[in-house]
């Protein structure tokens, strides 16, 4: 496999020759050395994206023939299911079932695009009120866009922003995090083997400033699509305004999961820890913030610690793993901080807290599945997106007091909640300000349906037929069938 960028349709070490060691979480071993990109390789990408795009080699060619390249490279992905989940564990240290599951998804995305861009890319007549004249409505690609994703589902992340940019016509530079670059670079091998014309896919690789950040900057980019965390999505826009280029935000969460009394009790107790403990908590949309009925809590607080200790933590890697490690020691180091604001300011804790003491994961960045009790809502944990694998628990006695509590957070990327009641189910639905919200399930996502975030979880959607807008222009063309002279500045 390449270690390098690729740049034009050239795979390249870059201008400076740097590297950086890829590192997985489950060991600290060092598994991999790649190109560390610096900000004249990312204007290298520009170019040749730009060049690309210009050109009309990829946006000039019908629409049927690009989306059976998307699709051939939704089929390379299936054939390579196996290979690629297993980089993808290796760098993120996910369960080896959890990347599986991704790349089933990914094959997905790639032909839910192809299949969509053929219907939903035809012009449009638009009924013009004036005579003789003829509206059209046509739609085309935005141009190069610069792609940033993040660490947490590496390849997946990156899948929804290059499926609809590349039916769309859009030529892309893709930005990997550059903690978890593997995956990006394996299937752009796969998209150099499907024949993608030179400069249409393009890979750089390194840190967010400066080889994410030229293409938020650049005047030469037209669309970036982030998904990453709040700061770095405030820095982005702020530098996308340069040339007003478009964005598209996913951003953080820290997303409730409210439980009333009425509820399958078995079941959602199960969900609350479907909810945050995959990944261990590394998940945009983790339902940490549990909200449970007084009538109830006790009893559902008292069955969820007992699983939560139960929870066996090891390597992604190895059978019967059901939370992995977390991404960095840095990262492992926030997450701890974020624990002990959790006990100066008052949460009871009633499992984890602390690092597993089996001695075979000392090497890696683990720390146990964690649970606080007794929460309020001026809590940092409780406020703050944690990423790492915490929950918290906040009791109500009204419907209006838990649809207020979960209400109460900058973020709106999506919330659950548990009842059997059909009535409770509309209320509370339409009440929650989310990009996507539960009833009796949690985490649940598919291609067809849109996601993204109300208030500061972000900008546009991805996925669904408004992930392919994103990439889209719409432009209005009139045709006036009779022309003549209006004659209103004389004759
Ligand atoms: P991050 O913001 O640190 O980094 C994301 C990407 O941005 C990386 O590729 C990074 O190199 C790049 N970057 C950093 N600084 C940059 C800059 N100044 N200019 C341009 N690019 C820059 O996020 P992360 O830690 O990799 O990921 C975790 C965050 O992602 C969490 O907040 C999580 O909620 C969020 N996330 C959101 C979704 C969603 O769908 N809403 C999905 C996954 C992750």
């Amino acid at each position: 496999m390449h270690s390098e960028m690729f740049i034009g349709g050239a795979w390249t070490a870059g201008r400076q020759g740097a590297t950086r060691d890829i590192v997985n979480p489950g060991t600290g071993e060092i598994i991999a050395t790649v190109a560390e990109g610096c900000r004249e390789d990312t204007q290298d990408a520009i170019d040749a994206a730009r060049t690309a795009f210009d050109s009309g080699i990829w946006s000039g060619l019908p629409v049927a023939e690009r989306s059976a390249l998307v699709l051939a490279l939704g089929d390379a992905v299936e054939t390579h299911a196996e290979e690629l989940a297993t980089l993808e564990s290796l760098d993120t240290g996910k369960t080896l079932e959890e990347s599986r599951w991704d790349m089933a998804d990914i094959a997905g995305i790639f032909r839910y695009y192809a299949d969509m861009a053929e219907k939903d890319m035809a012009d449009e007549p638009i009924d013009s009120p004036i005579d003789n004249t003829q509206s059209t409505l046509v739609r085309e690609p935005v141009g190069v866009c610069g792609q940033i994703s993040p660490w947490n589902y590496p390849l997946l992340q990156a899948s929804w922003k290059m499926a609809p940019a590349l039916v769309a016509g859009c030529t892309i530079i893709m930005k990997p995090s550059e903690i978890t670059p593997l995956t990006a670079i394996r299937i752009t091998e796969l998209a150099e083997a499907v024949g993608f014309p030179r400069g249409v896919v393009n890979l750089v690789l390194g840190a967010g400033n400066p080889v994410g950040a030229e293409l938020a900057e650049s005047h030469r980019v037209d669309l970036i699509s982030f998904t990453g965390g709040i700061e770095t999505g405030r820095t982005i826009m702020q530098a996308a305004s340069g040339n007003a280029k478009k964005i598209a935000l996913e951003l953080g969460g820290k997303n409730p999961n409210i439980i009333f009394a009425d509820a399958d009790f078995d079941t959602a107790v199960d969900y609350a820890l479907n909810g945050v403990f995959f990944h261990a908590g590394q998940i945009c949309s983790a339902g940490t913030r549990l909200i449970v009925e007084d009538t109830i809590h006790d009893a559902f607080v008292a069955e969820l610690t007992r699983r939560v200790r139960s929870i066996k933590v090891g390597l992604g890697m190895e059978e019967g793993t059901r939370m992995g490690p977390l991404i960095s020691e840095q990262h492992r180091g926030k997450v701890e901080a974020f624990i002990a604001s959790g006990l100066a300011e008052g949460a009871t804790l009633l499992a984890g807290g602390g690092r597993p003491d089996d001695p075979s994961l000392q090497d890696g960045f683990f720390v146990e599945p964690t649970l606080f009790a007794d929460c309020t809502s001026a809590m940092r944990v409780v406020r703050e997106e944690v990423f790492g694998p915490v929950i918290t628990v906040e009791r109500f006695s009204s419907e209006q007091e838990a649809v207020a509590l979960a209400n109460d957070t900058n973020y709106g990327l999506s919330a659950g909640f548990w009842t059997a009641d059909p009535e409770r189910q509309q209320r509370v639905a339409r009440a929650l300000r989310f990009g996507t919200v539960w009833i009796n399930d949690f985490n649940v996502y598919f291609v067809q349906a849109p996601w993204g975030g109300y208030k500061q979880s972000g900008i546009g959607r991805e996925l669904g037929r408004a992930g392919l807008e994103e990439y889209l222009e719409t432009k209005h063309v009139f045709r006036n069938l009779q022309p003549k002279p209006l004659l209103w500045f004389g004759g």
